[in-house]
């Protein structure tokens, strides 16, 4: 097929072609409207339509594939390997359900879950929306304070957690932390649903606390039907980092979510049911949702749920696991290949890799040496993809699945997929930039497609505000990303136009971390910018002005305080927004109205020209910075 004509139809005749679509999921009750966009930029997909999330994952594949594995759970923390047909999993899946229902879930009701890479965390996730509740998934790399302020924002009536997770070996114990997080947050979750692996001892709160084994035990025989929810009726919500300092709840709807997962499994990640899918992302992020957990379970596929690293116990293990259960379609992020990158060579040459056809990499840039390294290394086609939390599903790659012809262009993420009118604004004037290779802001007119955010969790206002703006009569929504379009309609993507930044695929906002290095008492000021990285993309770097100078005169106290802020941001954050560098300086490079010169101090740290700098109030602050960071 032509990707043209279809990607055409797709906006042209939209209605038509989402009707369509719709046929690949299952419904209760069939949609009144294909797109209610009554009330832009709000937009209605599938209105009158029932179904449920959990039924088109796991309950209508068992008549069909029983025994097929719906999870393969690899371990290599824990070495353990652990099969879950669909069979069993739509036995489990009742059992936790059952389990929630005990605890007072019911529909509309929020479940956060908190927990490492293992089936009981999909398992949580289809329980819950099988009960019409709604999941709220935190990464396990978070700490304390991100933990308490999403449990402040969702309120959920139960959280689902775990004693700990393992990393490159060392176990990272979550119940502390969640203790911790719900100590700080003012909602008070009335119970906590704990699996316990063994591998920390675990101190239980009487009356909270309730261990996932024993309750288990009690509900072996549970019958718990899905609740059929309105095609709009919310199934999750994932936090994601903007501008400012307090994270956004994404809130995703149920029958758009599934139409649209159903059909990028098809068009465009080629993935058959009775195939086997291996995401190495974590369920804590959106690709987890959307490619680990509920694309290819829609599509009758067995996925992987891997715990552990890429180069653990060496840089053959995914392709081991390639090799063994026969994967098909893999999914990764341009940091693991980098990584992957600088082990020996032979490693990727162990294993038969037949089964596999693509390799899609998505999160962050892809550059073209490591496109190239890793296609000339598997020899397969490697399939780059942009989207984001937002979107949950890709706006720019290749739709393969229509036309296999369909050629990678080295470092473009690709062309826009069905539904997405992909445009690029005049950061100025708005206006639209049509001629190729000019520089603009990626934007969407809406209606957003089907899958898609529905708006920010509680809080309307904020979506409206944040995302969209009026051009010429027509609702746009903003990326955030800078882009630029060739001659023949690739786009390639050139970085934020905001203040988040982007660590081996990971998104925070500058703003956070900010917030966290303020809260040592010895930290008068601080910036914090992303700097370009080899290995992970971007980097967080911390430029802070201490209260007491005297502190960071020599290099051992500058080193004792840098340690400090680092643990700082650990203990608060997670280890995952721990800036690679704090420097101190006795100034930040500001404006004269006081606006913070990120854009210089970043490239300042890239060794690049700082631009334009007639309003600065200290020209001094910089070269501060530059004697900061060569020393
Ligand atoms: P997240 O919401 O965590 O998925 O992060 C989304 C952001 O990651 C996007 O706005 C981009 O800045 C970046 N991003 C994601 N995928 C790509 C890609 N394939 N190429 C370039 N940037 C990407």
């Amino acid at each position: 097929m032509n990707y043209e004509a279809v990607y055409k139809r797709s906006i042209q005749d939209r209605d038509a072609f989402w009707h369509e679509q719709a046929a690949r999921i299952e419904w209760h009750k069939p949609h009144e409207q294909v797109c209610d966009h009554s009330s832009p930029p709000f937009t209605k997909w599938f209105a009158g339509g029932q179904t449920n999330l959990c039924h088109n994952a796991v309950d209508r594949h068992v008549p069909h594939r029983p025994d097929q594995p719906a999870l393969i759970f690899v371990s290599t923390e824990t070495g353990t390997e652990q099969i879950i047909s669909y069979g069993q999993l739509f036995v489990e899946v009742q059992r936790m359900a059952a389990i929630l229902r005990n605890m007072g879930v019911g529909k509309g009701d929020r479940v956060l879950i908190y927990m490492p890479m293992i089936p009981q965390a999909v398992i949580a996730m289809l329980a819950t929306v099988r009960l019409g509740a709604i999941h709220s998934v935190v990464f396990g790399g978070f700490a304390s304070h991100s933990l308490a302020s999403r449990i402040d924002d969702a309120r959920p009536k139960v959280v689902v957690s775990a004693d700990a997770g393992s990393r490159g070996g060392k176990v990272i114990a979550y119940k502390p932390l969640l203790d911790e997080a719900l100590t700080l947050s003012q909602h008070k979750v009335e119970h906590v649903l704990m699996v316990n692996r063994g591998l920390v001892p675990c101190v239980m709160v009487p009356n909270r606390d309730v261990d996932y084994a024993s309750v288990r035990q009690d509900v072996l025989d549970a019958i718990v039907p899905c609740e059929w929810v309105d095609a709009t009726h919310p199934s999750y919500t994932l936090y994601t980092s903007g501008t400012t300092g307090k994270p956004k709840g994404v809130q995703r709807d149920t029958g758009g979510y599934a139409v649209a997962l159903a059909a990028s499994m098809d068009h465009i990640y080629c993935g058959k049911p009775g195939e086997t899918f291996f995401c190495a992302s974590d369920i804590g992020w959106v690709v987890g949702h959307s490619y680990i957990v509920y694309g290819p379970l829609l599509t009758g596929m067995s996925t992987i749920i891997y715990e552990g690293l890429p180069i653990r116990p060496d840089a053959a293990i995914w392709w081991l696991l390639v090799e063994k259960y026969q994967v098909n379609v893999m999914f990764s992020a341009p940091t693991a290949i980098r990584v992957l990158r600088k082990q020996d060579p032979q490693c990727l040459k162990r294993h038969n890799l037949s089964s596999l056809k693509h390799l899609f990499l998505a999160g962050e840039p892809l550059d073209e040496p490591t496109a190239r390294w890793i296609g000339d290394a598997i020899g397969k086609p490697i399939v780059d993809n942009y989207w984001q939390t937002e979107t949950g599903w890709p706006i720019l790659s290749l739709a393969r699945g229509i036309d296999p012809s369909a050629q990678p262009r080295l470092g473009s993420p690709g062309v826009p997929m069905l539904g997405y009118q992909v445009k690029l604004l005049d950061d100025l004037t708005g206006e639209e930039l049509t001629q190729p290779n000019q520089k603009g802001v990626l934007t969407i007119e809406g209606p957003l497609p089907p899958g898609c955010m529905q708006t920010v969790w509680g809080d309307d206002e904020r979506f409206v505000k944040t995302y969209w703006r009026s051009f010429k009569n027509k609702e746009v929504y903003n990326t955030f990303d800078w882009g630029i379009r060739d001659e023949d309609g690739y786009y390639f993507i050139l970085g934020r136009t905001d203040d988040v930044i982007n660590v081996a695929g990971h998104r925070l906002g500058t703003r956070e971390i900010e917030e966290a290095v303020s809260s040592h008492s010895a930290v008068a000021e601080v910036a914090v910018v992303g700097v370009a990285d080899e290995v992970k993309g971007q980097v967080a770097r911390a430029f802070v002005v201490p209260r007491d100078a005297s502190r960071v005169a020599d290099e051992p106290g500058r080193r004792a305080l840098e340690a400090e802020i680092m643990q700082t941001v650990d203990r608060q954050l997670g280890a995952v927004a721990r800036p690679a560098r704090v420097y101190f300086v006795n100034v930040l490079p500001k404006t004269r109205s006081g606006k913070l010169l990120r854009r210089a101090i970043q490239a300042v740290c890239e060794g690049r020209e700082t631009g334009d700098l007639t309003t600065i109030e200290d020209p001094s602050a910089l070269q501060q910075l530059q004697d900061a960071v060569k020393h």
